[in-house]
């Protein structure tokens, strides 16, 4: 029997590369393994794939029965709706611990490092198992965007490391302008609707029994989303409204200003306030240095509920 290798739900990079990147070190050693998503793609993973002919793992809604692996999370909010009917053989992740629980004992690898990929760059170097070039190029960009070149506080030596060793292997010298190449892929808007801009990045979190959606767009530069804050606001109240959410914020991060325009709508904005000592303006507020939800958002959000 295959065992299903899937990211979060609204993929990004690291959930889409970090299925391909594990599936082939599980299939090297020996372990049936099949990349799968739970969703679209966003234009920045498109770009990754193109750029190294990767191949997009396969739509999976539904894994009842299945064995499987997790990279990138361990929230249930994140999961497929019949996630407690599979069995979770492991999960490579970085990210706080989530909810998910497991009848079996399991393979675990959570580091609080800047990329699941950077994970699994490790466990390649544990196994001693050579990672091809196309895998290595695109490892190497997922580390890129999650740690946002390097200027995300959540990157560490170890991620900065693995980008090197995995730039040599695909014989990719200039890594940070194919980075910027790529950032400027992910801030590609025209045409998008609002709906699109919103769900591109973003999750949801169980908040002590409340429902907070956060979404994220990361942008070489937000201003060209000035004339669309309404539309994306009256799109995150039917968010809020359809998904029972108590507060739902999105943040426009500016990876070259190294800030973030916040959007919010919350049953109590004082929370977010609070969260993040400032005063909001029209549900507005600009936060100089964040960068990181994982990082900078939600250890704050977290303890107002
Ligand atoms: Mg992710
Ligand atoms: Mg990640
Ligand atoms: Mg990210």
């Amino acid at each position: 029997m295959a065992t299903y290798i899937l990211g979060h739900s609204n993929p990004d990079s690291d959930s889409i590369i970090g299925a391909i990147s594990l599936s082939y070190l599980k299939n090297q050693l020996g372990e049936e393994c099949i990349p799968t998503r739970q969703g679209d793609i966003a234009p920045e993973t498109e770009f990754i794939l193109n750029k190294f002919g990767g191949t997009l793992p396969e739509l999976k809604t539904s894994y009842a029965g299945e064995n499987v692996y997790l990279v990138d999370f361990s929230d249930i909010a994140q999961a497929p709706k019949d996630i407690k009917e599979a069995t979770i053989l492991g999960i490579v992740d970085h990210h706080k611990l989530g909810d998910l629980t497991t009848d079996t004992p399991l393979e675990c690898w959570i580091r609080p490092i800047g990329c699941t990929n950077t994970i699994i760059k490790e466990m390649y170097d544990a196994y001693k198992i050579e990672i091809p070039k196309d895998i290595a190029g695109m490892m190497m960009c997922a580390i890129l965007s999650d740690t946002v070149i390097f200027k995300s506080p959540t990157c560490t030596k170890v991620d900065t490391k693995a980008v090197k060793e995995l730039a040599e292997i695909c014989g990719i010298e200039d890594y940070k302008a194919l980075a910027i190449e790529m950032f400027i892929a992910k801030s590609q808007v025209e045409g998008a609707s609002a709906r699109n801009l919103n769900t591109r990045d973003y999750k949801e979190f169980d908040m002590n029994g409340t429902k907070v959606g956060i979404g994220q767009l990361e942008m070489v530069d937000i201003s060209v989303l000035d004339n669309r804050i309404d539309e994306l606001f009256a799109d995150m109240q039917k968010m809020k409204e359809e998904g029972g959410l108590h507060t739902i914020a999105i943040l426009l991060t500016d990876i070259m200003k190294e800030g973030s325009r916040l959007l919010t709508l919350s049953d109590d904005a004082t929370k977010v306030e609070n969260a993040f000592k400032i005063q909001l303006e029209n549900n507005q507020a600009w936060l100089e240095g964040v960068l990181s939800r994982k990082k900078q958002v939600i250890p704050f959000l977290q303890p107002q509920f």
